[in-house]
């Protein structure tokens, strides 16, 4: 048997990039490598268009698989066995494989799937499965083979002189490794939507900066700390992370004295985008990020968003955009978000809230309010006060 445990990564996208390929799996290795950074004996090596963890055996399986896949770029990982490429060999260890998930897993039928990396191999692929299910029958008596619907789907692997032996895929969320697509700046409230947007875009390898805004103490410690754990179960993906967190009353209270009530909600939402761009210019972030969604809610209207989106020059992505808010709200579970976000905090939306917010807002009327205000100070003024945090989990 072997001495070290071993899996196989997948890196599903990465698989298509064509120059660049070798830069994207690079990455991928350092980031899996970071993520299992906390364990000894440890090796993670690029081989054929795979990544192959090998580990000490006292390392418990969920000990690699859970960390490697949250990776962003993994499609999959399988704990596997490794043999010499030898149909005897294999065969051998296909038994002992097969012995060891009757008895932890109880299954009683099996099918083989068999592939060939070296076409030069002698036997092809369905010879090679008829084989060696027929090794194992003869090993594992109380197995059946169900070729439909089998407990077990036995996995034989040949890439040149080694074989992998496996049964299970893990799935992984795809995407692009960290680190290869800039640094994005999400603007996080402790809602459902902004951990979900600035999950995606860490998804597709863009390293993330946070700002938060309070509105102190209308808003309560607690709820700061609430966003401070969202972020970090975001960050449990997307790495070490800033968050920059700036107390918003001063501007609110600004347009509640000096502007119409029904356009509260669109000024203060124009004062966060200006203040989260001169945070992202300082820090080297190349966009915004935001949770907003078409139609959700009066601020997200089609024209509420390009009265928003004037006021800043740099891009502003909203990948959940054109998203359903139960599909929103099923990407939070599956994410682990979900549960922090319902907890019930205020947020500095909910002070000041208009009774009948502008849907329609017009941005001369907006810029006309505006100029009631010293705009540029009270940026200026949000962003120096701004305390930053690591967030880290
Ligand atoms: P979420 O669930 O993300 O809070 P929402 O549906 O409540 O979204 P809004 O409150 O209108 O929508 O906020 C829209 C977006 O503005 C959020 O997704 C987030 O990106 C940003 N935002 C809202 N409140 C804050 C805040 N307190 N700090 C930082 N960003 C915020
Ligand atoms: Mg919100």
């Amino acid at each position: 048997m072997n001495e070290q445990n071993i899996y196989i990564v997948r890196c599903g996208e990465i698989a298509l990039k064509g120059m660049n390929k070798p830069y994207f799996e690079k990455t991928l290795v350092d980031r899996i490598r970071k993520n299992l950074k906390g364990l000894t004996g440890v090796e993670v090596k690029r081989q054929e268009g795979l990544i192959f963890i090998r580990s000490d055996k006292s390392c418990p399986s969920e000990e690699i698989t859970k960390p490697v896949s949250k990776v962003f770029g993994v499609a999959s990982i399988s704990p596997a066995v490794e043999a010499p490429s030898d149909l005897e060999k294999i065969g051998e260890a296909a038994v002992e494989f097969m012995k060891k998930q009757i008895e932890e897993l109880g299954i009683k039928t099996f099918k083989v799937e068999a592939k060939r990396a070296d076409k030069t191999f002698p036997v092809k692929s369905p010879d090679i499965a008829k084989i060696i299910g027929a090794k194992v029958l003869i090993g594992c008596k109380v197995l059946k083979v169900d070729v439909h619907n089998p407990d077990c789907r036995l996995f034989i692997d040949l890439r040149g002189d080694r074989t992998y032996i496996y049964d299970e895929k893990i799935s992984g969320f795809g995407g692009l490794p960290l680190g290869t697509n800039g640094k994005g700046m999400v603007l996080l409230s402790g809602g459902i939507d902004s951990p979900v947007a600035a999950w995606m875009m860490a998804k597709r390898g863009m390293i993330l900066e946070a700002v938060h805004f309070h509105s102190y103490p209308y808003t309560s410690p607690r709820a700061r700390q609430k966003v401070e754990e969202l972020a970090e179960i975001v960050s449990s993906y997307s790495g070490k992370m800033k968050m920059h967190v700036i107390n918003l009353l001063p501007i609110q209270e600004e347009i509640v004295m000096n502007c119409p009530e029904e356009e509260t909600t669109i000024l203060v939402r124009r004062f966060m985008m200006r203040i989260a761009e001169k945070m992202a210019e300082k820090t080297g972030c190349m966009m915004l990020i935001t949770g907003e969604n078409l139609g959700q809610v009066a601020s997200q209207t089609a024209e509420a968003l390009v009265v928003t989106d004037n006021c800043v020059s740099m891009p502003v992505m909203r990948p959940l955009i054109a998203m359903d808010k139960v599909d929103i709200m099923d990407k939070a579970k599956e994410i682990g978000t979900y549960e922090k976000s319902i907890e019930p905090y205020e947020d500095c939306c909910t002070v000041f809230l208009p009774k009948h917010p502008a849907t329609k807002p017009k941005l001369y009327q907006i810029e006309a309010s505006e100029s009631k205000l010293d705009v540029e100070k009270l940026v200026e003024a949000a962003v120096k006060s701004s305390e930053t945090v690591w967030i880290d989990l």
